[in-house]
């Protein structure tokens, strides 16, 4: 049994819903009873077992919702992602115990893999044929792969400002068609809303509560990576609302199950924590990291750089915005408040080929108007 429940409102909806915002703005959380399933059933599956429990992220998929019979997952084997430990990097944070955990090395280079096996899956099988998003990169890139994987139309809303070209290249020979639009990915994201709206196309947007759901796995893989015994703290980037809100959701499922017995805190850094946090998914974000006692922390753009290239130069690698961990988790051990006995896992969210902001084709740009866009669909 699943509803969708709005965390603001209460409202609730069928878990079968096409709307997954609640009319009052906010997105629906999933709400879903579990069977009893112990740390052995996890502990048993690996890279070994039958598809497509040797997905990291359904090898948990008692506590992944929907649950689908095997043969209507789409999967491409996403998750399993090393846990790493680092002399250099133990060094540079000042703390025995540090761990990072590698999203980038996902099937598309970043964490977005593990919703989009979940969301593209209920996707698919709810019928749906043309997926759509709205992304500066990473998600365009994920979702193209399992949209082609689904055998899925693909369609990514680019915004002229901000846009990844590597990434934007890698949706493409997923199969995708890109539509560069002019403006911020504010602006594009209202319009792909309304868009789907019209219902010609499936939106795979950020609110999207069974890519949280499959985000989860993240903190589920790190704390059986560690035996069961949860770190003091789980450090992530700030930017990454969605994550924050899945691991909060995860460990909180983890310990009423028993599968651990205390909450590890979060910790989201960022360069401008405090400009973003007026948007809904920021407060939810910062809902969540008080659930678990966690922390904001704002570090410096000399602080990022310089814990990217720490990561970089321990053989390890990511994008700039992934370093935002380690530098937070530097900062708080600097300030005393991570203790010396303190243990902490890093989490990178994205491949360090995803670095680098470097536009879009702006020439080409669309203008930001529906009738533009739908014309542009229609062709
Ligand atoms: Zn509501």
């Amino acid at each position: 049994m699943a509803i969708l429940r709005c965390p603001a409102c209460s409202a609730e909806a069928a878990a079968s819903s096409r709307e997954l915002v609640c009319s009052c703005g906010e997105p629906f959380d999933v709400e879903h009873a579990f069977r009893l399933v112990g740390r052995e059933t996890f502990d048993a599956r690996g890279l070994h077992s039958p598809a497509p429990q040797d997905s990291g992220v359904w090898r948990f998929r008692e506590l992944v919702y929907p649950r689908f019979p095997s043969e209507a997952v789409i999967s491409l084997r996403e998750g399993n992602t090393p846990l790493y430990a680092s002399a250099a990097l133990r060094a540079f944070v000042g703390l025995e115990q540090v761990r990072l955990k590698h999203e980038g090395l996902n099937p598309t280079g970043s964490f977005a893999d593990r919703g989009m096996t979940v969301a593209v899956s209920r996707a698919a099988a709810n019928g749906a044929r043309h997926l759509a998003c709205a992304s500066t990169g990473a998600t365009a890139a994920s979702l193209a792969a399992y949209s082609a994987a689904a055998g899925l139309a693909c369609t990514a809303l680019v915004p002229s400002e901000g846009a990844h070209a590597a990434k934007l290249a890698q949706a493409r020979a997923f199969g995708a068609r890109t539509l560069v639009v002019r403006g911020d990915l504010e602006r594009v994201r209202v319009l792909a809303r309304e868009l789907a709206r019209s219902g010609a196309l499936e939106l795979v947007d950020e609110r999207n509560p069974f890519r949280i759901e499959g985000q989860k796995s993240i903190p589920f893989e790190l704390l059986a990576q560690l035996g069961w015994r949860a770190p003091d703290w789980i450090a992530l980037p700030a930017e990454n609302h969605g994550n924050a809100i899945a691991f909060a959701k995860a460990l909180r499922e983890a310990r009423y199950l028993g599968l651990i017995d205390r909450l590890p805190r979060l910790l989201a850094a960022g360069t401008e924590c405090a400009p973003a946090s007026r948007s809904r998914s920021a407060e939810r974000a910062s809902r969540a990291l008080a659930e678990t006692h966690g922390q904001a922390v704002d570090i410096s753009a000399e602080q990022l750089a310089s814990a990217k290239r720490a990561i970089d130069h321990a053989g390890l690698g990511c994008d700039l915005p992934s370093a935002a961990g380690l530098a937070g988790a530097s900062e708080l051990v600097r300030r005393g408040r991570i203790g010396p006995e303190e243990s902490v896992v890093v989490v990178l969210d994205s491949h360090l080929l995803a670095h680098g902001s470097d536009g879009a084709d702006s020439e080409s740009a669309l203008e930001p108007e529906l009738d533009v866009l739908r014309r542009a669909l229609e062709t």
